[in-house]
C-alpha cells in the first residue's frame, strides 16, 4: 500500500509505472529521472539513430501527456539515498519522497576504459541519448574511427561509422567477437560480414594506450606492438550494473542487486528490475543477470503484477536482437552452455540459424536474417518443447509441425 516509488526512467522504470497504471494501481507514482528526456529507447542508438536525423523526440516511448493523464509523476534528479526504515528515497536535490513499495531500475552504466587520455573529448562510449547525439554530431568531421570492444554495441557502432564513411578498426582482446554471447558459427558470420564492409578486425589483442596531440586523438596502441591512426575511439568494453543506491540502503548485492524469484530484494516493500537486477531464476537454475530490453520490461511488468495482486515468480523466456550493418541477430532462449550446434540453412547464403544443443535438449537459437526461425524458437519455448537436433538441421522438416 501506498506511492511507489521507481528509480530510474529507462526501459524497466517506464515500463513498471505504465504496466502499474493499466493494472489499475491508483494510488502515487513517482518515476525518478536523471536523464534530461522523457524516458526513451536505448537500441536505436547505436544504430538507427547515429545513422539517421531523427531528432530525440523519435526515440521517445510516448509523450509528455501520456504520464499526465496517468498521473505518472516525472521527477527530474537522482536518488541519493534510501531511508529503509522510514521508507523514504532522499533525492540529491534535497527532495524526500515516501514510498510503499520502491523499485530500482537503475540499470547499468559504461565500464570505463583505464588508459592514458582515455578521458580526451574524442573518446567516446555509448549508452545514453546524449552521447549517441554527441557522437552523430562529430562523426562528419572524423575520418578513423578505432572501437575499442567487439560486443554488440561496439559491432552495432563500426557498422554504422562505416555506413557512414570512415576507416574502421575494431580492437577485441577475444579470439572471436561477441564471444561471450554468441556460437563459433554466429561470430565467424559476422566477422566475416563486417570485413566484407570494409572493418578491420582486430582478435586477441588489447588496447595499451591513446596517443594524443595537443588534446586530440591521434591514434591507439595495441599490445602486439602496432599502432592504429585514428581520430575518434569508441569504447564497449561493457556495463557495471548500478547497485551502489541497494548497496548503501544494506540490500544485499553481487554481481547486480540480489532478488528472489518474484524480483523483491531481501526488503519486501524494494523490489529489482531490469539491467541492475541478479534474480533467481528456477528455469535456469541459478542466478541471472541479463542486459536486454526483453529483461528490463518483462521483469517490470511481472513486478507490476505482483504489485496489483497477480503475485507469480518470474519466468519469461529471454529473446535478444542485434542489428549490424544490414544483418539481423536474433536470438531465443539462453545459449550459453551448450555442447552442440546445428545449423539449418546456409550461412553463404546470408540467412541461417544456430540451434545450440545441451545434449538433446535445445536451449536456444541464434538467427541470423531467419526471422521466422526466431519466431519459431520463441513460440516453441513458450510451449516448453523441443525439436530434435536431426529435425532442426533438416530443411524439409516442416517447423510448425512442432508447434501444432
Ligand atoms: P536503463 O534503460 O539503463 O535505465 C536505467 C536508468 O536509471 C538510466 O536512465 C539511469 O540514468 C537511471 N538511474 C540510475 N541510477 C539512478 C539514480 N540513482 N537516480 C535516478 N536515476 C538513476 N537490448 C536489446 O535487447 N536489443 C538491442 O538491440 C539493444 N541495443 C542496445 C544499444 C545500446 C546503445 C545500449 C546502451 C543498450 C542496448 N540494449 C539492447 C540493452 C537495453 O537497452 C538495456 O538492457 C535496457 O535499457 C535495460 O533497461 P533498464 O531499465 O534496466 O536500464
Amino acid at each position: 500500500d501506498g506511492p511507489v516509488i521507481i528509480v530510474g526512467a529507462g526501459h524497466g522504470g517506464y515500463q513498471a509505472a505504465a504496466s502499474l497504471r493499466q493494472a489499475g494501481f491508483s494510488e502515487r507514482i513517482c518515476l525518478i529521472n536523471d536523464e534530461v528526456h522523457l524516458p526513451y529507447q536505448r537500441p536505436p542508438l547505436s544504430k538507427a539513430y547515429i545513422k539517421g536525423s531523427a531528432g530525440p523526440e523519435s526515440l521517445m516511448f510516448r509523450p509528455e501527456k501520456f504520464y499526465q493523464d496517468r498521473k505518472i509523476e516525472l521527477i527530474a534528479g537522482r536518488a541519493a539515498s534510501i531511508d529503509r526504515a522510514g521508507r523514504k528515497v532522499h533525492l540529491a536535490s534535497g527532495e524526500t519522497l515516501a514510498y510503499g513499495h520502491l523499485i530500482l531500475a537503475t540499470g547499468a552504466r559504461n565500464r570505463l576504459l583505464d588508459l592514458p587520455n582515455a578521458n580526451l573529448p574524442d573518446v567516446k562510449y555509448l549508452r545514453i541519448l546524449d552521447e549517441s547525439e554527441a557522437l552523430r554530431a562529430i562523426i562528419p568531421s572524423k575520418t578513423r574511427v578505432v572501437v575499442i570492444g567487439a560486443g554488440f554495441i561496439g559491432l552495432e557502432f563500426a557498422a554504422t561509422a562505416r555506413i557512414k564513411g570512415l576507416e574502421v578498426d575494431v580492437l577485441e582482446l577475444a579470439p572471436r567477437v561477441m564471444a561471450r554471447a554468441v556460437t563459433a558459427e554466429v561470430s565467424e558470420y559476422f566477422q566475416a560480414r563486417h570485413r566484407e564492409a570494409g572493418i578491420r578486425i582486430h582478435l586477441g589483442v588489447q588496447a595499451t594506450s591513446i596517443e594524443a596531440e595537443g588534446g586530440k586523438v591521434t591514434g591507439v596502441s595495441l599490445s602486439d606492438g602496432r599502432h592504429l591512426p585514428a581520430d575518434l575511439v569508441v569504447v564497449g568494453v561493457g556495463v557495471l550494473p548500478n547497485i551502489e543506491l541497494a548497496a548503501e540502503a544494506g540490500l544485499p548485492v553481487a554481481a547486480g542487486i540480489i532478488v528472489d524469484e518474484y524480483l523483491a530484494t531481501a526488503d519486501p516493500n524494494i523490489s529489482a528490475v531490469g539491467d541492475c537486477a541478479l534474480f533467481a531464476s528456477p528455469r535456469f537454475g541459478g542466478s541471472l543477470r541479463l542486459e536486454s530490453v526483453q529483461n528490463a520490461t518483462d521483469h517490470a511488468r511481472c513486478l507490476a503484477a505482483r504489485l496489483t495482486g497477480d503475485r507469480k515468480p518470474y519466468d519469461s523466456h529471454p529473446w535478444f536482437w542485434s542489428d549490424q550493418g544490414d544483418d539481423k541477430l536474433q536470438i531465443a532462449g539462453l545459449t550459453t552452455g551448450y555442447d552442440r550446434v546445428v545449423l539449418r540453412g546456409d550461412p553463404a547464403r546470408k540467412a541461417f540459424s544456430a540451434f545450440c544443443y545441451k545434449g538433446d535438449r535445445l536451449l536456444g537459437i541464434e538467427s541470423v536474417n531467419r526471422a521466422g526461425d526466431h519466431m519459431f524458437g520463441r513460440r516453441l519455448q513458450g510451449m516448453d518443447r523441443s525439436i530434435t537436433p536431426e529435425q532442426a538441421a533438416d530443411e524439409s522438416f516442416d517447423l510448425k509441425s512442432a508447434l501444432a
